[in-house]
């Protein structure tokens, strides 16, 4: 069976892995560089390469993104929760660097065809992935495939402006979704309410406990999402919605909340199918290494 290596790059850490069929042997984790481009680079090619002298078949390599990517896939336009992350000529940079044919991708997409074809959306015609973490973002797969649009940001929902002149996202839009529902967000909104520094799991913790203010911010951060999925819903009319990311892995709590402000906005055109994301957060690793073999 062909092995391929799946890089998943946040904004806190990189994410390494080999996809052998349908199972991930290998996973290495360690911090993303705070220094600029350049050193993220370094570390993700110093990360495969240790993996390489122990699966030294996989020569295939997808990386995974937290930004959008130009049309060819070879630059990153912007990851706007990594410091200095800006128009990264990342192909080249990683060539370079490992002499290897690299695969990039974003890293909503890449857990988006990681959930289709080996997790909730397995089956389904098509599906929206949406991860609510750090930031949002989207992959909207058909087919098995991924749409891209036109210019290679379809799925760029966390940048969906839904409050206009409200907080602004690390995109610069104001009352973009990802700036009012993102983890960032909450843990933003919630410190602000509580008048101290309050986490996004304590403030759902507290939410949960019913403590008002923390209540109200975690509600409006759900209340908007599933507004969002009703929105796409009318748009896109998939077949099924998955919700992965470190806030949705709060649970019932956060679905519950999602899916009544989705079936109140559905308004009866059609209902919105939810389900939690199977990966966990081995999703962008399965998914950067599904997209390298993809190509
Ligand atoms: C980026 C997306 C990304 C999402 C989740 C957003 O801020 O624009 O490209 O998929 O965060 O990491």
């Amino acid at each position: 069976q062909p092995a391929s290596i799946g890089v998943d790059v946040g904004g806190t850490k990189i994410a390494c892995g080999v996809l052998r069929g349908d199972q991930l042997l290998e996973r290495h984790v360690q911090p993303t560089p705070e220094t600029g481009w350049e050193a993220v680079l370094d570390a993700i090619a110093a990360q495969v390469q240790q993996i390489q002298t122990a699966h030294p078949d996989a020569r295939l390599i997808g990386v995974g993104i937290p930004g959008p990517l130009n049309a060819d896939r070879t630059r990153v336009k912007f990851a706007p929760n990594i410091y200095g992350f800006t128009d990264v000529p990342m192909v080249d940079g990683l060539r370079d660097r490992l002499g290897q044919r690299i695969i990039l991708e974003n890293d909503a997409k890449a857990a988006a065809l990681a959930e289709a074809h080996l997790g909730a959306a397995r089956g389904a015609e098509s599906s929206v992935y949406v991860t609510v973490s750090t930031g949002i973002g989207a992959g909207i797969v058909i087919n098995g495939r991924i749409w891209r649009g036109r210019h290679g940001i379809a799925g760029e929902l966390g940048h969906v402006t839904v409050m206009p002149g409200g907080p602004v996202s690390g995109a610069g839009l104001d009352g973009a979704l990802e700036a009012i529902a993102s983890g960032t967000a909450i843990a933003r909104d919630a410190s602000y309410t509580l008048n101290r520094e309050v986490s996004t799991a304590e403030a759902f913790s507290l939410a949960q406990q019913g403590h008002p203010g923390a209540r109200r911010v975690v509600m409006q951060a759900l209340k908007h999402i599933g507004v969002a999925l009703a929105d796409l819903q009318k748009v896109l009319d998939p077949e099924v919605f998955v919700i992965g990311g470190g806030v949705a892995s709060v649970g019932d709590f956060f679905f519950q909340g999602v899916q009544a402000a989705a079936n109140e906005y559905a308004a009866g055109f059609a209902p919105v199918t939810i389900r939690r994301a199977q990966l966990g957060t081995d999703a962008g690793v399965i998914g950067a290494a599904l997209a390298a073999q993809h190509g």
